[in-house]
Order: C-alpha cells, then sequence, then structure tokens
C-alpha cells in the first residue's frame, strides 16, 4: 500500500498491508492500520466542521501518531501546524493567539497546559472544552488550500509562521520522486523535531513511497549504541538529518558499515554541510550516497540537490549544494553586475503564499517572478560548474547545531525586562560555524551579572526554546558604532574575547 498524495487516497499495490508503516518512540503501525485510523480521523475533522484554512495544532514529539495525524489532514485538505515539545508552553500559547486555532491533537500522553476549545488525544476521545469560535481569516486560494503553517523564529521578537499549500507540496514531492531516487524498499530514520521541515521530507516520502518510517525521540539518542541498535532492528536505509546532528556520532568506532550495513542514503538538509563532514563518512560509509540538500522553511524543505561524490569532496573545500528543483528558477540577484555573488531567489510554485498575518514582511521578502511565487531567501550564492553553492547569510539568522535562529528574537526578549534598556546578540563563529550566541545587554541602572541573569533567565526559558537561549550575557556600558552608524558587532566580540582571554 501507499498514499497518493495528489488524489489523496490510498492506493493498493503488491506491498504486503502488514508491512511496518510507522515505528514510533511509544508503537509501531502497519500500512492497513495506518489507513484505517488515518481515514477515521479525517471523518472526524469533518464532523467538527474546521472551515477550510483554520488550522489545527499538532503537539508532541516522535510519537506514533504524530506522523499519522500528519497525513489525516493531507488527507482532508486540513491546515496543520506542528509543534513539538521543545516549545515552551507561553510560545505554544503565542502561536495559538497568533492564528486562532480550536483544535489541537496531543499525541502525546503529557497534558499541555493551554487554553483551548477542544482536544483530541492519540485514542481519538475528544474533550469539548467550549465551543469553538473559528473566526481565523487565511487568504488562502480554495483550489490550493493552506496545508500546513510552520513557525519559525522571528526577528521582531515573535515566532513567524510560514505558509505552505497543498500544490507547493505536491510540486515538491514530484521532484522529490523523480531525482532523489528512493522507494518503497526504504526506511527513513526520521530525528528532527516536526517543527522543522527537514521532518517532513521523510515523512512525506514515507507516505508516497510506501515505504517505512522509523522515528527516534531525543531521549533514544542519548545511548548512542541504543540508537545503533534502534537502527539495525528496523533496517533503516535513509539517514535524513542536518550535518550537525550526523557529527555527534562521526567519532563513535561502531558508526560504520560493517556495524549498520542498511543505511544507503545520508540526506543533509538544513545547514552547510562541511567537507570534512563528508570526507569522514566517506571514510566510515564508502558506499552510501551523501545527499546535500538546501531550502528554506519558505520553499517547501528543500529547493536544490547534488550527490556529493568523493571527486566533490576533492575539488570543492566549499561544497555544491546542487542543482534546483524541476520547475523552479532559482538565481543570484547582485548588486554589482561584476560580482559573482549575490542574494539568492527562489521562484517556483513551491514557494511559501507568505508570512501569516505579517504583511510587512510578505512585501519585503515575496514578490512574483515571471507569474511565479519568487522568494528573496537571504542566502548569498552564485553559480559555478553548472552548481549553486552558498556562502552563508546576508542578516542576522544563524543555524547552531541545525536550529533556525533569528538573533533580535534574543535582544527581543531581553529587552522586555524592566532592567534593561537595550540589548543586542551576536554568535560567535570558528570556521563560519557558530560556536555560541551571546546577548550584549545595557542596563538602566547598574547590577551584578548574576543578579541579571536571576532575573532574565526563568523569563528567557518560559518563552524561547532551549536551543534560543543565549550562552553567555554581558553586561556593556554602551554599544561601540561603526563608521555605518551601526552597531559594530565584531568589536563587540573582539572586546568579550579579550575579557574572557584575560580573566
Ligand atoms: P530552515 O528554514 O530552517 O530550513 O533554514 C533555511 C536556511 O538554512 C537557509 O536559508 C540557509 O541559510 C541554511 N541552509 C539550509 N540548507 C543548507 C545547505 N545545504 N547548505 C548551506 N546552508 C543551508
Amino acid at each position: 500500500m501507499k498514499y497518493d498524495l495528489k488524489a489523496c487516497k490510498f492506493i493498493e499495490t503488491e506491498i504486503d498491508p502488514t508491512k511496518l508503516a510507522i515505528a514510533g518512540s511509544d508503537t509501531e503501525i502497519d500500512w492497513q492500520t495506518l489507513k484505517i485510523k488515518t481515514e477515521k480521523l479525517a471523518e472526524l475533522f469533518k464532523e467538527l466542521h474546521i472551515p477550510q484554512g483554520n488550522p489545527i495544532i499538532i503537539y508532541g514529539h516522535k510519537e506514533c501518531f504524530y506522523p499519522l495525524v500528519i497525513l489525516a489532514c493531507i488527507h482532508s485538505k486540513t491546515t496543520y501546524i506542528p509543534i513539538d515539545r521543545i516549545y515552551p508552553v507561553e510560545r505554544i500559547k503565542k502561536i495559538i493567539e497568533i492564528t486562532g486555532a480550536q483544535v489541537l491533537i496531543n499525541c502525546s500522553n503529557q497534558p499541555l497546559d493551554v487554553e483551548i476549545a477542544i482536544t483530541i488525544d492519540a485514542d481519538l476521545k475528544q474533550t469539548i472544552h467550549h465551543s469553538p469560535d473559528h473566526k481565523t481569516k487565511t487568504d488562502h486560494d480554495p483550489s490550493d488550500p493552506l496545508q500546513y503553517i510552520m513557525f519559525t523564529s522571528g526577528s521582531t521578537g515573535e515566532p513567524k509562521g510560514v505558509q505552505i499549500t497543498r500544490n507547493s507540496i505536491l510540486a515538491f514531492i514530484d521532484w522529490v520522486k523523480k531525482d532523489f531516487s528512493f522507494s518503497s524498499d526504504d526506511v527513513f530514520m526520521n530525528q528532527a523535531p516536526f517543527t522543522f521541515d527537514v521532518s517532513l521530507c521523510d515523512v512525506l516520502n514515507t507516505f508516497a513511497h510506501g515505504a517505512s518510517l522509523v522515528l527516534i525521540s531525543t531521549d533514544m539518542v542519548k545511548d548512542q549504541n541504543e540508537f545503533f541498535d534502534r537502527l539495525n532492528k528496523y533496517k533503516c536505509s535513509v539517514w535524513t538529518s542536518t550535518p550537525s546532528f550526523v557529527f555527534l556520532f562521526l567519532r563513535h568506532p561502531d558508526f560504520k558499515t560493517v556495524n549498520i550495513p542498511s543505511l544507503r542514503t545520508f540526506l543533509f538538509i538544513g545547514e552547510e554541510l562541511p567537507n570534512r563532514t563528508c570526507a569522514s563518512l566517506k571514510n566510515s560509509f564508502a558506499n552510501a550516497r551523501i545527499l546535500n540538500a538546501y531550502g528554506p522553511t519558505e520553499a517547501t524543505i528543500v529547493t536544490t540537490l547534488i550527490e556529493i561524490t568523493n571527486d566533490i569532496i576533492k575539488k570543492y573545500p566549499l561544497l555544491p549544494i546542487g542543482y534546483p528543483m524541476d520547475g523552479s528558477i532559482l538565481y543570484v540577484e547582485k548588486s554589482d553586475p561584476n560580482e559573482k555573488e549575490g542574494e539568492l531567489i527562489i521562484v517556483g510554485e513551491h514557494v511559501s503564499i507568505g508570512y501569516f498575518k505579517r504583511e510587512e514582511f510578505n512585501k519585503e521578502k515575496f514578490f512574483t517572478h515571471k507569474g511565479m511565487r519568487a522568494f528573496r531567501s537571504g542566502d548569498v550564492a552564485y553559480y559555478e560548474d553548472g552548481m549553486l553553492f552558498c556562502l552563508g547569510r546576508n542578516d542576522d539568522q544563524i543555524k547552531m547545531n541545525g536550529f533556525r535562529i533569528e538573533l533580535n528574537e534574543i535582544s527581543q526578549t531581553i529587552c522586555k525586562n524592566n532592567l534593561v534598556s537595550d540589548a543586542v546578540t551576536v554568535a560567535l563563529k570558528r570556521n563560519n560555524e557558530v560556536k555560541k550566541i551571546i546577548s550584549f545587554v545595557m542596563m538602566k541602572t547598574p547590577i551584578e551579572k548574576e543578579e541579571l541573569l536571576k532575573e532574565l533567565m526563568p523569563s528567557m526559558e518560559k518563552s524561547l526554546p532551549y536551543y534560543m537561549i543565549p550562552g553567555d550575557i554581558s553586561i556593556v556600558s554602551n554599544f561601540p558604532y561603526s563608521s555605518s552608524h551601526k552597531i559594530d558587532k565584531n568589536k563587540l566580540i573582539e572586546e568579550y574575547l579579550k575579557k574572557q582571554f584575560n580573566s
């Protein structure tokens, strides 16, 4: 059996319907059970009369039920917002407030303390807390329903919701089917939290190919040997992760083909794939394919692809991000025509219709090119030998351990504290890799650092996910300015390192 995303139906194939569909952190289900439960949940959505475009929230971590709910949303064309348990409750409340979501599906067995009209648990038991007031107005086109809203860090201090429609997903999956060479024999290892679209790649591939999905919770990777046992138990063939995640295992003596022979493909998404990571992986898994895929959430999961061969590793110290997806246009907008690099513009049906209710940003980042939706990626890129290369960002968005972070969201959160007069957050980098996030803070009145931390930390931990909490906070009396009247962040870091060195 497999799922036809275009026709929105399960298709019988020669594959045994008792084949594993999803192995979650809690339980497993086969394809025939997946079909029954997905259709039942989609029925339930219908009975709830959720107006089209009004989102429901999916909450949990890596439970078996989570991808099933995603499929039920695709099946019934219901808009969903994926939320992982790594998000603090205040952030979830904010997302509910921004979107007006009325229904929450709780895949975990832990209660979530938020105000919402209806909750549904993994046994499809509904609890109606009060009658729903579906008043969300989305600018959706009824012929191309809004499929999901994925919240990422936002530079104004609030998370921003990237809206992806059904046709964008279909364009993505058509390309993947053609160029990624996956099949129903594949077993996808899925580890990234569902709040990041890296994780959706495996989910869609599993359903579209009639393959199997093995979910890996954060707890499951704490013991690396147990994690390898799980990969072997299910014969995982596709490893999808950020390069930062694979890096955690490179030094383990058992991380080799002989010990995990089923692994045939490593698919890297979400941040720069360092040449040395690739070279080391090739040593341990000589015959495995290594795929480097690039793309922002705003352009449905990924937009470029390339297989990294030994020749490419040798020839290009900065690895290419590859070739654009079918039907898309990727061009480099240069401020000076003599320059090689410029901002990468992504054009195609897979481009988002914009951020949820953020008109000012939408005007800045989205436009139309040759009749198609276009997105200013903020990535500096160039073409060489017909391939794209990405040099990094032209703004304050960073990736740390694969997590997308707007540094200004951290500063804005700090500035909400009454003792703080201003804050600026900077990423400390080595070899282009973010090592630490440091927030520089100016106080209204003098205060000791310990006292400030006692004041700030609880509120930050309440509203920011753990990976956005700065590694250090430094009190400064003023910010240095550059000749262009901008805060001189290099100078701040320089002074900070000097202080560290001397203490
Ligand atoms: P996200 O929206 O979380 O997927 O983050 C997208 C951003 O991550 C892109 O705009 C890039 O800055 C960076 N990124 C994603 N994939 C790659 C890659 N393969 N190589 C370099 N940077 C990448």
